[in-house]
């Protein structure tokens, strides 16, 4: 999988993607993420990306041209699956919608700034548009950190134990069960006896009650869901 992210702030992405898991995927070649800096593709001599809202009002805009040009020259290379926006007011991201863009082949990731991008982006570049909350962050970087490492995390080969993905919160409609390790014992804090007990079948049951206790609790919404 390819993820292409244009930024004006290409160095605020660089940190996520050069440890740990999101590292080891590139490392093994299973994803690959390459960054475009907005400014590389401005027009004018000032290489300037953004400019003032027609109509006045505080705030800078993402100009249209640099972006059409660098969305542009992507597409010229290879097709896109999804070109997609990242937008407090966009479909918000859940398991399922990392789950369904993890089985794209090639995706690209526009991250606004100030006010936003030229509407007419939005409009006729964009496929998908995409929020990870009902806040407002100061650009979309962090936003499409959150959604690259999501998906990434999902590729077969990525995690090293290929069910661990499928056994996290959310991809059974339920959360996940409590986790423990070593020691057994500390102060007068111990496991639940069970999980001590090397029988498979009763810890498997132990979980699932113990997901289903914290779903309800935590996240009624997903067992309704999910009926
Ligand atoms: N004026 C816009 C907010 C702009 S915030 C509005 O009120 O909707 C600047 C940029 O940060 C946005 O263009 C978007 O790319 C990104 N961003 C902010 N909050 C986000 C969120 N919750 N999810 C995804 N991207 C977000």
């Amino acid at each position: 999988m390819r993820i292409d992210i244009i930024t004006c702030l290409p160095r605020l992405l660089e940190g996520p993607f050069s440890d740990s898991i999101l590292k080891r995927a590139q490392e093994k070649g299973l994803a690959k993420v390459e960054l475009h800096d907005l400014r590389k593709y401005a027009t004018d001599k000032h290489h300037r990306i953004d400019d003032y809202a027609f109509g006045g009002g505080a705030g800078m805009v993402l100009m249209i041209e640099p972006v059409a040009n660098c969305i542009r020259e992507l597409k010229s290379q290879r097709d896109y699956d999804e070109v997609i926006y990242m937008s407090p007011d966009g479909q918000l991201l859940t398991q399922q919608v990392a789950n369904e863009l993890s089985l794209k082949g090639n995706i690209m990731i526009l991250c606004g700034h100030y006010k936003g991008v030229d509407e007419r982006i939005r409009e006729h570049f964009i496929t998908r548009e995409i929020s990870i909350g009902d806040y407002v962050l100061s650009g979309g970087e962090l936003a499409a950190a959150v959604l690259t490492d999501a998906v990434i995390r999902l590729l077969p080969g990525v995690l090293s134990d290929e069910t661990s993905a499928l056994t996290d919160s959310f991809q059974d409609g339920l959360v996940a069960p409590p986790v423990y390790t070593r020691p057994a014992k500390f102060e007068d804090m111990e496991v639940p006896e069970v999980l001590l007990s090397g029988h498979e079948k009763k810890i498997e049951d132990w979980r699932f009650e113990q997901a289903v206790q914290r779903t309800e609790k935590r996240r009624p919404g997903l067992i309704s869901k999910s009926k």
